[in-house]
């Protein structure tokens, strides 16, 4: 240890002596040998520091997901809220994204306007949706892609496996996509023995963690660090003990590079579908998707038949959205056009239906189609931000979860639609105006009608019925409630039994409810 660094420690351990011991006590209590070579102090992308972390807390897991049987997010949700580190980085994660979209889109004056006309788009499109895919198959094939259909995820994975069979293939890579998670492509892919990579960041983290994505755009958002280090030293031998992001992301980097160089083929999904052009738009942040269309000679885009516009003119609409409305960027890294294959190669895209023409026929559900799958709902979300998108059991989590889900498995995904506050928040910043609260409140009638509620909420709802019908029995409940509030102990209020009571105090009962001062006061008028 040369004397600068010795002279470091003595001032911080001075100064957490100071401070009572409250500054930074592990950065002074370890030993911070291993981070200084020749006298020189190391910096993070060498890959040797040992960056402050608390003591980490095992990652809480997803919900328990047992065939067709009801998901309970709110077992779920308990969980991750124990786990008081993850729920602590993950709403405070989620809001600053939420904040930084607040801040991007005042700097537009246009953006309700641009918003509308958004949801205009999508919805002429969506109401001419025939129309335009015709328009897409014809000049897509003119311009030399191979245009397939495919009814539903088990049809897709057929279609994908047989081009790759037919050339030999037998590795893919790829990148992210919620429509090949809709279709179980990896699992697939895995039985008939061709190996996929994921070269999205975040969505490797989750495949080499054996977990589906939490977010529509950062797939793992519900980790934390300490929790990637694990999965990597697990899986590809780094030192479980540094959470660095600078080594933790090299490590990545140089253990995937290598596959993706000699991959067979190459797989991305699709933002935005041009009918006129006959061509295709991919966004990321990473520049993935590029490695994934252009390393491989073969090229196949697995795409869903709403992500279709009719012009070139109106990407410009939807480009200015997304990236401001996601991450509170103007816009992403790399938005690419992919026109046909390259000289020498293949292209190929699967246009997939999987229940979107079922939900385009659904009244109160089908303008769920216009998503841009940007993720502002979930960000904004109070549910899914202390909850995390785990906590779901489903493909889609937060608030256009609950919404689309139920289309796929209405048994399945019944207690979904109650995992909400609906305040509102989600429709207010969707960039394509759709009504989400409104039609998480129609999913609950949905459920009630067809006898999908649990039986305590069942009961529950019951009883509440019975006392709003009834105003004299609303009316001595409310008044004994009060007196039970004011005269109770404390443990008779506060227990197992009081949920609502665990996180917050009950208010205290008024001395006159509005209706008795009515009555005193006017009841004669
Ligand atoms: S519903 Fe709206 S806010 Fe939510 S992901 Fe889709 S486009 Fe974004």
């Amino acid at each position: 240890m040369n004397d600068d660094h010795a002279a470091v420690q003595a001032a911080m351990a001075a100064a957490a002596q100071a401070t009572g011991g409250m500054l930074y006590p592990e950065l002074a209590a370890q030993s911070d040998e291993s981070v200084v070579k020749e006298g020189r102090r190391l910096d993070h992308a060498e890959g040797t520091s040992h960056p402050i972390r608390p003591p980490s807390e095992p990652q809480p897991r997803g919900a328990r997901v047992r065939g067709n049987r009801r998901v309970s997010q709110s077992e779920a949700a308990n969980r991750f809220i124990a786990a008081t580190q993850h729920e602590k980085m993950h709403d405070e994660r989620l809001w600053d994204l939420r904040q930084k979209r607040d801040r991007v889109m005042h700097r537009i004056p246009e953006w309700e306007e641009l918003r509308s006309l958004a949801s205009a788009i999508k919805e002429h499109t969506l109401t001419h949706l025939d129309e335009y895919l015709d328009q897409f198959e014809a000049n897509a094939r003119s311009n030399g892609i191979h245009v397939h259909w495919a009814r539903d995820g088990a049809e897709h994975n057929r279609i994908v496996h047989n081009i790759l069979r037919d050339r030999g293939a037998t590795s893919l890579i790829k990148s992210k996509s919620m429509l090949t998670e809709e279709c179980g492509f990896r699992d697939y892919m895995a039985s008939v023995g061709v190996k996929v990579i994921e070269t999205d960041l975040g969505e490797r983290i989750q495949q080499l963690d054996n977990e589906d994505p939490s977010h529509v755009v950062v797939p793992a958002v519900h980790k934390l660090r300490t929790d990637v280090a694990q999965v990597f030293a697990k899986t590809l031998g780094t030192d479980p003990g540094n959470s660095d992001v600078h080594y933790l992301a090299e490590a990545q980097r140089e253990a995937t590079r290598p596959l993706i160089l000699k991959a067979d083929a190459g797989m991305t999904g699709a933002n935005f579908v041009v009918a006129e052009t006959g061509t295709f738009v991919v966004c990321t942040n990473e520049g993935n998707a590029d490695l994934s269309a252009n390393v491989p000679q073969l090229h196949i885009a697995s795409i869903g038949i709403e992500k279709i516009i009719p012009r070139l003119e109106h990407l410009a609409v939807f480009v200015r959205l997304l990236s401001r409305s996601a991450l509170g960027s103007p816009m992403t890294q790399y938005t690419s056009h992919f026109r046909g294959p390259r000289a020498g190669g293949e292209m190929h895209v699967v246009l997939v239906d999987n229940g979107r023409s079922k939900r385009l026929g659904m009244e109160e559900f089908w303008t769920s189609l216009k998503c841009i799958r940007c993720g502002a709902c979930m960000n904004t979300c109070p549910v899914y931000r202390r909850s995390g998108g785990l906590s779901y059991g489903a493909t889609y989590s937060g608030p256009i979860g609950l919404i689309i889900d139920p289309t796929f498995n209405r048994h399945k995904y019944s207690a979904l639609p109650f995992s909400s506050t609906l305040n509102g928040s989600c429709t207010n910043v969707c960039p394509v105006k759709i009504n989400i609260h409104e039609q998480i409140a129609a999913w609950r009638k949905v459920m009630a009608e067809n006898h999908e509620l649990p039986l305590m909420k069942k009961s529950a709802m019951k009883a509440a019925g019975i006392l709003l019908a009834h105003p004299t029995l609303y009316r001595a409940a409310i008044a004994s409630a009060d007196v039970a509030l004011n005269v109770l102990p404390r443990f008779a209020i506060y227990n197992r039994l009081n949920a609502w009571g665990r996180h917050r105090e009950v208010p205290h009962a008024p001395h006159q409810t509005f209706h008795s001062w009515y009555r005193k006061n006017r009841g004669t008028q």
